[in-house]
């Protein structure tokens, strides 16, 4: 308990490896560090538990409005291509923008504008980009939030073909403004490179007197705009420093239940690295997991939020712990598939995803994706509120007696 600059040493430390998109070096740099920075906190071994999954880069990337060559960011696994067409500007790129627009999508290229990530009506970018495709475009451009920057983010492309994705400023995507002159037309060029890939995820157990856990998680991997500072490193020392606390003071015989720290990667490629983790346990061990505490994004606005992907069952006890830290924590019961915790639902085992700034159209969390999630975003004093809370938290689970914590799972899916 005595190193109060832990959790500022590794919040800095992560977002020096830079923004850790998964398969760089940038990546690899920060999934070593958190073996380390793992290893320190919990005072036990970390185990790596490699997984494949198809890697992709972009290996040239261009974008040309009638002005000239403008910056665009490939998104992540973009279909390669090059196509030249009029732009269609769909707005937000909502459903009713689609279907007003069916007849004449096809064969242009649809610009839609990127939205506040943390928001219950938030309209994804991988809905927006697979529209796009259904209604025949050429060609995908989604629009930052923040003056001067791009947006990065996954295209949510897999296996199946696709159209090329890129990630503008607002600035470019005032350019391509529809006039009496007709729609301009854009030129889109990128070559990608895909191939076979292994990523680590990283456990930490400190077993408990019984055979339950309680998983504390943060994703590892982020997008190569900024240092992906809020989204995640933030998470990443927000869950070290809960666990070192916690660690500090485990009892001779261990908590009631065991607590494993995981950090999981591959998370924006369409949480990936949690996927096979979880496809790779055994029912009854999926059925051992008694929550999981996943931390996403838990600074950048003036309030916090619990997404409980349906667990109704685990409000109570987090609205007491919010309580005794003095917080007013915002629950949000809908599924949203928007970080590991969903996986983990997916599986019938209830768990809810930390964030900050849900909801606040003003908060610093809007820049999420853009070249400006940069450490000087993130305060220590943020950073240690969100820790207290997931402290608070994760302590709880880990001593609840045996009824409450079946009663978190109540009106969960079983799994299978
Ligand atoms: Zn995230």
């Amino acid at each position: 308990m005595t190193d109060a600059r832990f959790i500022t040493r590794a919040f800095e430390a992560i977002c020096d490896c830079g923004g850790r998109l998964c398969g760089t070096e940038s990546e690899r740099a920060a999934t070593a560090l958190l073996h380390d920075l793992g290893a320190e906190a919990a005072g036990a071994p970390v185990r790596a538990e490699p997984f494949a999954y198809r890697g992709w880069r972009p290996l040239s990337c261009a974008l040309e409005t009638p002005a000239g060559p403008v910056p665009a960011h490939p998104l992540v696994r973009s279909a390669g291509g090059e196509v030249e067409a009029e732009v269609i500007d769909l707005g937000r790129g909502e459903p009713e923008s689609f279907a007003a627009h069916a007849d004449e999508i096809r064969g242009r290229i649809a610009l839609v504008r990127h939205e506040l990530m943390f928001n219950p009506g938030t309209l994804h970018r991988r809905i927006k980009y697979r529209a796009a495709v259904e209604a025949g475009a050429v060609g995908f451009l989604i629009a930052g939030p923040a003056a001067g920057g791009m947006v990065a983010g996954s295209s949510g492309r897999g296996d199946e073909p696709g159209i090329p994705a890129f990630g503008i400023s607002p600035e470019t995507a005032a350019a391509f403004a529809r006039t009496s002159a007709g729609r301009p037309v854009a030129r889109m060029s990128l070559e990608t490179e895909e191939f076979d890939a292994t990523a680590d995820n990283l456990f930490v157990d400190l077993p408990g007197a019984g055979p339950e856990t309680v998983v504390l998680c943060a994703h590892i991997d982020g997008h190569d705009l900024g240092e992906s500072a809020i989204d995640n490193a933030a998470g990443l020392a927000v869950a070290l420093e809960a666990a070192r606390r916690i660690a500090a003071d485990r009892p001779a015989g261990g908590w009631r239940r065991g607590l494993r720290l995981a950090f999981f990667n591959a998370e924006e490629w369409a949480l990936t690295g949690s996927a096979r983790h979880l496809d790779g346990l055994t029912a009854a061990e999926r059925a051992g997991i008694s929550l999981c505490v996943n931390i996403d994004s838990p600074v950048g606005g003036a309030g916090l939020a619990a997404l409980t992907c349906g667990a109704a069952g685990i409000e109570p006890m987090l609205l007491r712990a919010a309580e005794a830290r003095g917080e007013t924590l915002r629950l949000h019961r809908p599924f949203q598939a928007n970080s590991d915790h969903a996986n983990f639902a997916r599986a019938g085992i209830p768990g809810f995803r930390l964030v900050a700034g849900f909801g606040e159209h003003d908060a610093a969390a809007r820049l999420v994706l853009t070249p400006f999630d940069r450490r000087d975003l993130v305060s220590d004093a943020a950073l240690r509120r969100a820790a207290d809370l997931a402290e608070t938290i994760t302590r709880a689970a880990l001593d609840a007696n045996d009824a409450e914590a079946a009663s978190w799972r109540a009106g969960m899916i079983e799994a299978d």
